[in-house]
């Protein structure tokens, strides 16, 4: 179903289409398939809705979303095992996912009752200045399949807050759980309006739409640098406002001075985050000569005894690919990187045993002897593959890190506090991680710099993307 001014719909074409089980191929659901003057009526439900959305106050925009932060809790489990069967992650790593996509809609009940002004002293005697925020307005957000629910509530979180009203186009391979986030906003009982709903099986016409519409004033889209170039330019002839989250090709840096079992045992954990299939997963993996080997060998040791199936199946911790496109995409990099030297040291070749054959999996890899002339050192693998790279000192290796037109997640392993802080300033990406694996949190600012993205999601910066800035003199 479609959810337009507060109502839940058929497409205007009657159109639906089906969702798969990424582990089993088989479907689980149909969702009604949005044309364009479906989009054309939420967008229109949207802007009526927005002066009055706009003019509560911050505390009664807040009560709504702290209200469906707690039906979401309450619907946590139900939540999860939707999202293993409709995108494939093992079960623990779904429940972790709907924690913290409930995480964002607490941290914006929140933020919403902090968007402060301010006032600047003027070189004019009679003069006053005063600066405020306004809601941006309608708000157009496009999200991916990989994180279906968190990238949800972390666009609609701040946009309510802010006073906007959404137009949301969920990924075509995980409506189901979309659908599920927006029951819980029309029960908790937003206005009709404030929040739509548009599946669509073809994204051309209905992000064309979105972002022609001259009433929708701001685009939110997480996904991959291609589309978000071409949503960009989509967007310029009527100058709305754009926040990207896009593609990464994060470095992952091991200095000789730290425990090589230590960095092993967080490379390993990292890379396979969603199977590979999150922005944030390390995709060259750099290690000092001197422990290169240790490194190699924990390494391998974690990745080779990764269990793949589906992910109700306890201990699995590899699961599906999306789709054979995906899987495609992988075995390419990887027969790239063989044919032109690198070895394989655990994996590197389709899993099609038993009941893994239904599904699009692939074995969880290492690969060593990577060099900068193999696709999989330029391009984004979405899967789980360790390109392991060595190097010498620390100038080469940050040189080799910022070679890259990405610039979303780092991360660098070093006991030595000097040269961690040199690493950090020097590498030109959104977010660093030092000894850490997981340096993301609603309340901290995440985004990427270069081709990963404009804007940043969470933290106190994450509201500002949804609020114009309005400044004010006064003449006393
Ligand atoms: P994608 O192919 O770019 O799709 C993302 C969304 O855009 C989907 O809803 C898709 O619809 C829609 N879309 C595709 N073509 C469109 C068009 N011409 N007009 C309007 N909408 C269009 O990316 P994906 O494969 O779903 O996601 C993986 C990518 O997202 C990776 O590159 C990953 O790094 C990135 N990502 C970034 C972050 C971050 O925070 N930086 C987080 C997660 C993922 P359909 O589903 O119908 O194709």
């Amino acid at each position: 179903m479609l959810y337009i001014d507060g109502a839940w719909k058929d497409a205007r074409s009657g159109a639906t289409f089906e969702v798969t089980d990424p582990a089993t191929g088989r479907p689980i659901g149909q969702v009604a398939d949005a044309g364009v003057e479906d989009v054309r009526d939420a967008i229109d439900a949207a802007d009526r809705a927005f002066p009055a959305w706009a003019a509560l106050t911050a505390y009664q925009r807040s009560e709504k979303l702290y209200a469906a932060y707690e039906l979401l809790q309450e619907r946590h489990e139900d939540l999860a095992k939707l999202m293993t069967s409709e995108q494939g992650k093992p079960i623990r790593a779904a429940r972790t996912e709907v924690t913290y996509a409930a995480s964002f809609l607490l941290w914006f009940a929140e933020e919403a009752k902090r968007v402060y002004g301010r006032t600047i002293p003027s070189s004019r005697a009679d003069q006053r200045f005063m600066v405020m925020h306004q809601p941006v307005g309608v708000t157009a957000a496009i999200t991916p399949w990989n994180y279906p629910v968190s990238m949800l509530t972390r666009k609609i979180g701040p946009a309510l807050a802010a006073g906007c009203t959404v137009v949301l186009k969920p990924a075509e391979q995980t409506p189901l759980c979309a659908v599920e986030v927006v029951k819980i906003l029309d029960e908790v009982g937003l206005p009709p309006g404030v929040v739509n709903l548009v599946p669509s099986l073809d994204p051309v016409p209905v992000g064309a739409e979105l972002l022609r519409h001259p009433a929708v004033r701001k685009l939110t889209f997480t996904g991959s640098t291609e589309v978000g170039k071409l949503l960009m330019a989509q967007a310029a002839p009527t100058m709305k406002r754009v926040s990207m989250e896009l593609g990464g090709h994060a470095p992952f840096i091991v200095y000789d001075d730290a425990d090589p079992v230590r960095a092993a045992t967080g490379a390993a954990m990292v890379k396979v985050l969603n199977t590979g299939q999150a922005c944030i997963c390390p995709n060259r993996l750099f290690v000092q000569r001197g422990i290169a080997d240790r490194f190699v060998e924990a390494l391998v040791g974690r990745i080779a005894k990764m269990q793949a199936g589906s992910g109700f199946t306890d201990g699995v911790q590899i699961g599906p690919l999306v789709d054979a496109a995906a899987l495609d995409k992988v075995d390419r990099q990887v027969r790239d990187a063989v044919a032109r030297g690198a070895t394989v040291a655990t994996g590197g070749a389709r899993l099609t045993d038993g009941a893994l054959a239904e599904g699009h999996f692939y074995a969880p890899t290492v690969l060593t002897g990577v060099t900068e002339d193999m696709v999989i050192y330029r391009e984004e693998t979405f899967g789980p593959v360790a390109p392991v790279i060595v190097f010498d000192d620390e100038d080469e290796v940050i040189a080799r890190a910022n070679d890259t037109d990405y610039g979303l997640a780092s991360y660098v392993y070093t006991n030595d506090l000097a040269r961690a802080w040199r690493t950090v300033e020097a590498l030109r990406f959104g977010i660093v991680g030092v000894n850490d694996i997981n340096p993301t949190a609603a309340a901290a600012p995440f985004g990427g710099v270069k081709e990963s993205g404009l804007g940043r999601e969470g933290g106190e910066e994450g509201i500002l993307e949804y609020l114009d800035t309005k400044l004010v003199g006064f003449a006393v």
